[in-house]
């Protein structure tokens, strides 16, 4: 009712799969992380597939078509050839000239052919004609220097038998035109022979192609095959870009979760923490027996544990509800600024809902919000109507005690006086009487002074009279007797002594028999005797070099102070002051004896007739280790067999 309710602590149990997914909840973003990442690699994998896919079937189809091109251009050659065969003369004697006359074999020779050869049916050669005969210069077939050549039968349905041409050329003026620059800046091409000897490549130097190839046989030349290489090799998916981006990404999110999972491990500390704290300070605010309260600058409550709701009888709710109304409610007084200061606090009263009236103590603090400033009033409240109640008992029995101690006192001096008088007076009323008589039977005698020793007669016996009930009032004071508890009496005496005790800084120290049998005595008086002791004992100890012990003892008497058929209790006080001095109890208890600067010396008298008129007895003895002890016996009350507790 007087705090926000506290949810349970996180370590409660909660049930099933909730609970341990709430525990591994800070693992979610890694686990999207890793399935994503997991989709981009799939993703990769089938692209990589797909991409190594593709580039297969171009090589293969720019293989195919190179291939095509290449055997068209050896096809287109070899026509020219035939054509040059066709158009030969019959074979002369320089068969070289007529060769070189033949302006097909001289585009051939300027186009791509190295050398051409007449051979006759015999396969004797008829005449040559070579390319450097043409130009001057010596070109030489690059590549590994094989040749290829091409052969034309001369032979036809005109000239049967005559013999064949053959025109050597370069391969690699083939694969190495201009033509095919596209495809030799992708791929390197080699034309090798069925035992991989290369014919012609496209290889350069320090720059190995290394993608992907194919191969197939090249019709136009015997046992020769074609190969396409990609010069760029295909990259493998996992070290494309994308993937290692992901990686990065992975390994970022990893680093970004583990540092999650330290600020949530955190977090559930602290708010474990605070939750602890949190039900610590409710089972504090609900269990103290002190009345807490918060309130604005504006005197509204702002909180109130259950002992202030408890102390005024009112709910929280109904106590927020008045809003600053909350101090006419339960009356109260509003505390000074000074007041409110104070660290001891300040007493008031307040107004239970009942209606009865409550004595506080209310310890005030400012209320300070985060940032020092002050948004009110703590208040602590301490309900002492019970205590106010007790002290004002205490005073009240203090008053008892002092009126019947100071009754007490005038007894015994209007005893001592009467005592004292009584002789004096009782020879005044004698001689006095004695003179009125004699001067009555004078018959010269003045009637006036007949008269005179009359009245002086008569006063003195009536003085001697007031002495009389004056002491007879004030000593004999009726005894209220009842059965009483000695241990009981004690201890009131020793607790109304209390303040007296604690500033004479004497340990008392009780001893207290609990089964003892009850007396039958004047409460108040017996226990003005007991308290006459203890302050006589605290008296005695207050010089420095005294102990600082005192013990008080109840019991049975073994041995009675008289003779008696009766049993008896005994109260021993023990002190370790400066002792008696070998004082007997007759000098003690002399009235108006004292040692003390400003003692009455009646103290010891009265107790001494208090248990006197109780049929008790005084005693008072030196110690041995020095101190004193005084003890005083008391018959128990034969009417009353039963065990007496404290
Ligand atoms: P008061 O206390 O006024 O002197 P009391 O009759 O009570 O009168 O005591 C008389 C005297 O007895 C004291 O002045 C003191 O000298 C002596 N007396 C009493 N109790 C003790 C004690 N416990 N130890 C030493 N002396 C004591």
């Amino acid at each position: 009712m007087t705090a926000p309710p506290i949810a349970p602590h996180s370590d409660a149990p909660r049930s099933g799969w909730i609970a341990v997914w709430g525990r591994f909840l800070w693992t979610t973003p890694l686990l999207l992380s890793v399935a994503f990442t997991a989709l981009v690699v799939a993703w990769a994998q089938d692209n990589d597939r797909i991409e190594r896919e593709t580039i297969k079937r171009t090589v293969m189809a720019d293989t195919l078509s190179l291939e095509a091109q290449l055997a068209g251009r050896i096809e287109t050659e070899t026509v020219q050839l035939r054509a040059a065969a066709v158009r030969l003369p019959s074979p002369g004697p320089d068969g070289s000239r007529q060769l070189a006359a033949l302006p097909e074999i001289a585009a051939g020779l300027d186009r791509r052919w190295l050398s051409v050869v007449w051979l006759d049916t015999n396969n004797r050669i008829v005449g040559e004609a070579r390319r450097s005969q043409r130009t001057g210069t010596q070109r030489l077939p690059q590549g590994e220097g094989i040749t290829l050549h091409l052969v034309a039968a001369t032979n036809d349905a005109r000239r049967p038998q005559t013999g064949q041409l053959i025109a050597r050329y370069d391969p690699a003026d083939l694969i190495q035109s201009k033509d095919f620059w596209w495809l030799a800046a992708q791929y390197e091409v080699k034309l090798v022979t069925g035992l991989d000897q290369v014919i012609v490549s496209t290889e350069s130097p320090g720059r190995v192609a290394a993608g992907e190839s194919y191969e197939m046989a090249f019709t136009a030349i015997p046992d020769a095959r074609l190969r396409l290489t990609r010069r760029t090799r295909h990259l493998p998916w996992f070290s494309t870009l994308p993937v290692v981006l992901m990686v990065g990404f992975l390994a970022l999110i990893t680093v970004a979760t583990l540092l999650l999972r330290r600020q949530i491990s955190q977090v559930a500390k602290a708010e474990a923490a605070w939750r602890s704290e949190a039900a610590w300070r409710q089972s504090l605010e609900e269990s103290a027996l002190v009345g807490l309260r918060a309130r604005d600058l504006d005197g509204r409550l702002l909180f109130a544990n259950r002992t202030f709701c408890e102390l005024v009888g009112y709910s929280l709710d109904e106590l927020i509800a008045q809003g600053p109304a909350v101090d006419a409610l339960i009356q109260t007084r509003v505390g000074t600024a000074a007041q409110r200061g104070r660290r001891e606090g300040y007493e008031t009263r307040w107004r239970h809902r009942d209606g009865r009236f409550i004595d506080v103590m209310v310890f005030e603090s400012p209320l300070v919000d985060g940032l020092g400033h002050q948004v009110g009033w703590m208040g602590s409240i301490v309900d002492v109507t019970e205590r106010k109640r007790l002290e004002e008992l205490e005073r009240r029995q203090r008053e008892v005690l002092a009126n019947h101690a100071r009754l007490s006192t005038l007894g015994e001096v209007a005893s001592t006086l009467a005592h004292e008088l009584n002789q004096p007076l009782t020879s005044i009323v004698s001689y006095s009487a004695g003179i009125a008589k004699a001067l009555e039977r004078k018959p010269d005698a003045e009637p006036d002074l007949v008269a005179a020793a009359q009245a002086l007669s008569r006063h003195a016996s009536q003085a001697g009279g007031i002495v009389h009930r004056i002491r007879a009032r004030l000593a004999r004071r009726e005894l209220v007797l009842e059965a009483c508890d000695i241990n009981g009496i004690v201890s009131d005496a020793v607790s109304l002594l209390q303040r007296e005790i604690r500033r004479a800084g004497v340990d008392v120290s009780l001893e207290l028999d609990t089964h003892l049998p009850a007396v039958r005595v004047d409460r108040i008086g017996i226990e003005q005797v007991v308290s006459n002791l203890l302050r006589n004992a605290c008296d005695a100890m207050t010089a420095p070099l005294h102990g600082k012990k005192m013990r008080v003892r109840t019991g049975l008497c073994i041995e009675p102070p008289v003779d008696s058929v009766l049993g008896w209790i005994t109260v021993e006080i023990t002190d370790q002051g400066p002792g008696l001095g070998g004082k007997d109890i007759e000098t003690l208890t002399e009235p108006f004896f004292s040692t003390k600067q400003e003692g009455t010396g009646l103290g010891l008298a009265i107790c001494r007739s208090i248990l006197e008129s109780h049929g008790g007895v005084l005693h008072a003895r030196d110690l041995p280790g020095g101190g004193a002890r005084f003890s005083f016996f008391l018959p128990t009350d034969p009417t009353t067999t039963e065990v007496s507790h404290p």
